[in-house]
């Protein structure tokens, strides 16, 4: 009955273990979720507010497809200010989350015969929408010797002619890993050399510590820009999961091409959620800040939680709001832990601790938490964890 694509589909993984982990304390377990990236913070009461005003005022019905000339606006504000970045409003579509955005691009972009490259580790569903739109996804294996970065050698060595595109995450899912200028220019080079498209997903760009600089490829110089297509969007920065509003930046015909897709797929992002977000843009940003400044303390306590567990190994990520602990060690002890899906089946089952195990990102070696949870949860969980290794 299904299409070879539905066949060939794997659900979201991530989204998958959030579902198993909320069932689970649905049902009375007290279960601590290191799953799912996603703030536990409120959105903030004036982004709120906006969309209650946007439904007293009646303004509940079909938008423009792309997104409202007024978030446009502020959208290209924003790239001005932050990224240094100049773009019109037809270089930039509003999408139904950032997801949404990089599904747009992907069939805008890529079909039958193109190969985009994706580093390893990467987010769940750059191969999946790499495949939904027919193209192959092309790994090339980052390590964490060199923190997790893209080294252009490695880059250079899986350029073919059928390159299309290179999806760059930074600060990246899952790793925390954020590029720095030098290898950001390496990596244009190639592409403009190469003649090959980048999307660089930049929606951790407000989750920085310890002074790290966030810098977009597409910034780094005008031949590049024409070869980006530049994703953020609010559900990381301003809480905003639920609200699903992404965008996306690049060259005109492809955001008009995008356009038409989403005009035939979903039509506009919900009204609604579209004034919420120009608030979320436009309106005081303090809660970024102050939910940052949490987020920097849980990082410090899971990871060094985490280096404490005998068998864990793991790095202080820079960026977004995932540790991604080295876990090899533990595999040999018990085939009951004796992979990263073991592992971390064994942490939910008999710890009732929910994290994502690497192989979901291309890794076997580690493991994924997040640290988009309290304090109080981490210590719990990490003495949970803890106990049920000691076992071993
Ligand atoms: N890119 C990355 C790397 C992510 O982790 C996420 C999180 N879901 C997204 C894109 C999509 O975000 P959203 O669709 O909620 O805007
Ligand atoms: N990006 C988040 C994560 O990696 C949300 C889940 C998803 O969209 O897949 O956990």
């Amino acid at each position: 009955m299904l299409s070879n694509r539905a066949k060939n589909i794997k659900p979201s993984p991530t989204l998958a273990i959030d579902s198993k982990a909320k069932a689970m304390k649905a049902s009375g377990v007290d279960v601590i979720s290191f799953g799912v990236g996603e703030p536990d913070f409120d959105t903030p009461e004036n982004i709120k507010e906006a969309a209650i005003k946007a439904i007293r005022d009646g303004f509940t019905k079909y938008t423009a497809v792309g997104g409202i000339d007024k978030l446009k606006d502020a959208i290209i504000e924003k790239f001005q200010k932050d990224n240094a970045l100049s773009y019109k409003r037809e270089e930039i579509l509003v999408s139904c989350g950032a997801k949404h955005s990089l599904y747009n691009i992907m069939q805008a972009l890529l079909g039958p015969g193109d190969e985009a490259i994706i580093p390893s580790p990467y987010w769940v569903s750059y191969p999946e929408q790499v495949m939904l739109a027919g193209a192959e996804p092309v790994y090339v294996r980052t390590f964490e010797k060199d923190s997790f970065r893209l080294e252009p050698e490695a880059l250079r060595e899986h350029i073919t002619p059928r390159t299309k595109a290179l999806i760059l995450n930074s600060p990246s899912n899952p790793t925390g890993l954020t590029y720095d200028r030098r290898s950001l220019e390496a990596i244009a080079e190639l592409a403009i050399k190469n003649n090959f498209y980048i999307i660089s997903d930049e929606i951790y760009e407000k989750l920085l510590y310890d002074g790290t600089e966030h810098l977009s490829i597409a910034s780094i110089g005008e031949e590049i820009k024409q070869r980006a297509i530049v994703v953020n969007g609010v559900s990381k920065a301003y809480a905003m999961t639920g609200w699903r509003i992404g965008y996306a930046a690049g060259p005109a015909q492809l955001i008009k091409a995008m356009t038409s897709i989403q005009s035939q797929s979903t039509s506009n992002p919900t009204s609604i959620a579209q004034m919420a977000a120009l608030e979320a843009l436009k309106g005081p940003q303090d809660s970024v800040g102050s939910m940052l400044a949490e987020f920097g303390k849980r990082r410090k306590a899971l990871v060094e939680g985490l280096n404490s567990i005998p068998g864990m190994r793991c790095p202080m990520p820079t960026g977004a709001f995932y540790a991604f602990p080295n876990t090899k060690a533990l595999y040999g002890k018990s085939p009951e832990i004796g992979s990263s899906s073991k592992l971390a089946m064994y942490l939910l089952e008999k710890a009732n601790v929910a994290l994502v195990p690497g192989d979901a990102f291309g890794d076997d070696d580690f493991i994924r938490l997040s640290y988009a949870t309290s304090i109080k949860d981490i210590e719990r969980g990490l003495g949970r964890i803890r106990e049920a290794l000691a076992r071993f």
